[in-house]
């Protein structure tokens, strides 16, 4: 359950066994990233009764992700711009929770979101929630697992906003399950969570602009960073001039990390990429290559560069399974992800179901901050103001231009051996996946899959659905899974029984 006096749940939430006629939320806005926490106060702001629930056990997100108070940590914003951003925010939930407009859940994780009349039956089947009239139901029913115990807690309320965030995007390769080998996004959230660093001598690769920002923290917090691999060319932003134009902010911010690279001797190689890792017992060097526009490693330019580890990541990925449960709308975003399809007031195609952030396509911090507040406008009915929207606006096409410049190229699945393990949890190599395609006809992701297990363990293909889908010859389509998390069967077994 909640630790902190400032946790306690409120009104809109109780163990599921309990009271489920008591407390029924205005909104129940999932995640507390930089789009729920932003939601979450505006809402409450404007008289709303909220409960914010968030898997993470301090607010903020993967963004203004810092370190726990045992660590004590000085200066915890020094590895964050835009804090300011975040302690206000941070204040207002505090000030919210406190009046009891706002009810914080953290460590708490979703599982699944139904309607009131399907609760009984819940985990949902595949049919889209709201009535065929296309009316929300009176409420929805939101169930959790909280704590190390992992206890059942359901959550009432009459709109939800998924603002669920992403995961990063990893494309594999030889040697990438060696000890040391560390996602980009993860080595951040070492270094901002728990203030320590994957290696002394960090290659940071990939492609996307997180890669800079990585790069920059490592080395002022005293890794050295032998280089900055970057698959894509910075050419790719050219034909988005006038996007880039209309952002500055965004372009000094780039600035400050090529400063920082500058200032530390980090060598910036685009149109490369780690092809291999080495090292017995751990990594100690990598093969960065050359590639072509498709990155397809060129032959002849290999070459190695010793490290105790590396940070890799090929941007990152809308995190959608409590959407997609609820069967919300998706389309291809630019960067070739799947995200979710909202409108100008950020409504999927669910009615009830509103959201912000990473899951409308990843964009960064900052438009997950107005997403957040123009959905809480829109939830209590006001007018969102012109301001914000252009904002959004701008923000959004910026990040377009930033997905299309770091798109990954068909020619990766190049540097792929037919001995490289692409499901790491079920330890399939791609040569199995291959196969499967060419000899077994195997035409989609989900059939490679049924044929070779590549996606069906713990992390579910969170990690190798972009590779699975690339072999198969497709884009990764997002999955529509009933639970979005492991949850305990005992849990389920003490769900209502199910109604008829
Ligand atoms: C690993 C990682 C590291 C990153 N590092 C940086 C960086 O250094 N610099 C940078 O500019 N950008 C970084 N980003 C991108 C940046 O974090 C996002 O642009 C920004 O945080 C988006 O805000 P958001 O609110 O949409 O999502 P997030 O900040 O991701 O917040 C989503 C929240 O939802 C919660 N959540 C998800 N599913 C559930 C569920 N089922 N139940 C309950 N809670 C749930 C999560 O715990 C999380 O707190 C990183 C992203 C990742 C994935």
């Amino acid at each position: 359950m909640p630790t902190s006096p400032s946790d306690l749940p409120g009104p809109g939430a109780q163990d599921a066994a309990d009271h489920p006629e008591e407390g029924l939320a205005d909104l129940a806005v999932v995640g507390a990233g930089p789009a729920g926490l932003a939601a979450a106060v505006t809402a409450a702001g404007f008289g709303l009764r909220v409960t914010l629930i968030d898997a993470g056990e301090r607010p903020g997100g993967q963004f203004y992700r810092h370190p726990a108070p045992q660590l004590g940590a000085e200066r915890p914003e020094a590895l964050h711009h835009g804090w300011a951003a975040f302690a206000a925010r941070e204040r207002a939930l505090r000030a919210h929770t406190a009046s009891g407009r706002v009810t914080y859940l953290p460590g708490h994780h979703v599982w699944t979101v139904v309607p009131q009349d399907a609760a009984q039956d819940a985990p949902q089947d595949a049919a889209p929630a709201g009535d065929a009239a296309g009316r929300a139901p009176a409420a929805w029913v939101l169930h959790a697992v909280a704590g190390p115990e992992e206890h059942a807690v359901a959550v009432r309320a009459r709109a939800v906003l998924l603002a669920t965030g992403s995961y990063e995007r990893q494309l594999p390769f030889p040697g990438w399950t060696l000890p040391g080998v560390v996602g980009a996004g993860g080595a951040q959230a070492m270094l901002k969570g728990g203030l320590v660093l994957p290696g002394r001598r960090v290659v940071v690769a990939g492609s996307g602009p997180l890669l800079l920002a990585v790069a920059g923290s490592l080395a002022s917090a005293g890794a050295r960073v032998p280089a900055v691999v970057e698959a894509a060319a910075y050419t790719g932003y050219a034909p988005a001039l006038p996007a880039l134009l209309r952002n500055p902010a965004k372009l000094a911010e780039g600035a400050v990390y090529g400063g920082a690279l500058l200032r530390h001797g980090v060598r910036l190689l685009t149109r490369h990429a780690v092809t291999e890792a080495h090292g017995t017992d751990r990594v100690e060097a990598v093969t960065v290559a050359r590639l072509d526009a498709d990155w397809r490693p060129l032959p002849g330019t290999a070459r190695r560069i010793p490290c105790d580890a590396v940070a890799v990541g090929h941007g990152l990925v809308p995190q959608l399974e409590l959407a997609t449960g609820l069967g919300c709308a998706t389309r291809r975003a630019a960067d070739g992800t799947a995200a979710l399809d909202l409108d100008a007031l950020q409504r999927t195609s669910v009615p009830g179901i509103w959201s912000a952030g990473e899951t409308g396509g990843i964009a960064g911090a900052q438009p997950a901050l107005v997403e957040g507040e123009i959905a809480a406008h829109a939830v209590a009915g006001r007018p969102v103001p012109a301001a914000l929207v252009r904002r959004r606006a701008r923000l959004r096409a910026f990040a377009d231009a930033m997905g299309r410049a770091h798109r990954p190229g068909e020619g990766w699945t190049g540097w792929l051996r037919d001995d490289t393990d692409v499901c790491r949890c079920e330890e399939v190599p791609a040569g199995r996946i291959r196969e499967a395609v060419a000899d077994l006809g195997a035409g989609d992701a989900r059939t490679a899959k049924l044929l070779t297990r590549a996606g069906m363990g713990w992390c579910q293909g969170r990690m190798c659905g972009p590779a699975v889908a690339a072999l198969a010859g497709e884009e990764q389509a997002p999955d529509r899974r009933p639970l979005s998390c492991p949850v305990p069967m005992r849990l389920l077994a003490g769900l209502p029984p199910a109604d008829g």
